[in-house]
């Protein structure tokens, strides 16, 4: 089966150093196996995108040799599309609108999901049709979620499961300003490009029986997760975009496009020792086995 990976890059700010590492294995693996890349631009959150940041990620993305085949339309124009996928949920009556308040859902009570997030308790689950017209805040739209476990095989990470119910509880799939939520527009993303493989940061591991979860409702694929190690400082904090010196800015001042692959490449176990490679050189001896899986300290790039 041909291979279709994706980069999926935020236009937020200036791509880091964590962004370029896994741009590097995502195209690393999909150029081993003769496949193809298709560039997406995750600019979902108005508030957070700016435009020109995007064009600034792909000339970034060729300075260090990362290409890609095709381009898919950028998130902020694919609300129709994120639209029918909703409405196929809400026609199956798993989508409800909920009403609480930042304060309601942060009760101190409140148990948290794997990722820290409060877990929704369902307050808004079972309103009847007279208590929702009594509401006059616009709603967020949630998705019912089984108590079910959902299990895959994490290319990385090895075996992941996780319980929606206890995990991360009715998620949000449109905000109240009707921004579809990432969860819904990623895997209706990755389904019309016909996405095979995603590699990104091990930081999104538990977000993804969610997607799996979304996938097997709406009857598309499952595609291979790959997720990688993610870079830290010496003291266990992740590396952030909040660090400019390793920014892109400031990292193309200081490497060559192959010395930081090349960097790059050693602190994850792709070559024994740092040194200036370009991209197609370490494609030839790719394996997802010589990536190691612990999180990756950066003392001194
Ligand atoms: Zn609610």
């Amino acid at each position: 089966m041909q291979q279709i990976g994706r980069f999926a890059p935020s236009p937020s700010g200036r791509m880091h150093l964590g962004n370029v590492f896994s741009a590097m294995l995502a195209w690393l693996s999909i150029r081993s196996c003769g496949g193809t890349l298709v560039l997406r631009i995750e600019d979902l959150d108005p508030d957070r995108c700016r435009p020109a940041y995007a064009d600034t990620l792909k000339r970034d993305l060729e300075w260090l040799g990362l290409t890609w085949d095709t381009e898919q339309a950028p998130q902020s124009r694919r609300s129709e599309a994120y639209r029918e996928m909703f409405s196929r949920l809400e026609e199956r009556g798993l989508i409800y609108p909920c009403y609480c308040s930042r304060t309601e859902l942060h009760a101190a009570s409140a148990p948290h999901a794997s990722d820290g997030t409060v877990l929704y308790a369902g307050t808004c689950r079972n309103l009847t049709p007279e208590e929702r017209a009594a509401r006059t805040k616009a709603p967020c739209w949630r998705v019912r979620v089984p108590d079910e476990d959902v299990s895959f095989t994490d290319g990385v990470q090895g075996e992941y499961t996780q319980n929606l119910a206890h995990g991360c509880g009715d998620f949000i799939l449109r905000r109240a300003d009707g921004v579809y939520a990432y969860q819904l527009a990623v895997v209706t993303d990755d389904a019309e490009a016909g996405v095979t493989q995603v590699v990104r940061g091990s930081d999104l591991l538990s977000s993804t029986p969610r997607q799996i979860w979304l996938q097997r409702q709406l009857g598309f694929p499952e595609p291979d997760y790959y997720h990688v190690p993610l870079l830290i400082a010496p003291d266990g904090r992740r590396l952030s975009k909040r660090e400019r010196d390793l920014d892109m800015g400031a990292l193309r001042e200081r490497y060559t496009p192959e010395a930081l692959l090349g960097l790059l490449a050693h602190a994850c176990g792709l070559l024994s020792h740092s040194e200036a490679v370009r991209a197609d050189e370490l494609a030839k001896e790719f394996s997802w086995r010589m990536v190691r899986k612990e999180n990756i300290v950066i003392a001194n790039p």
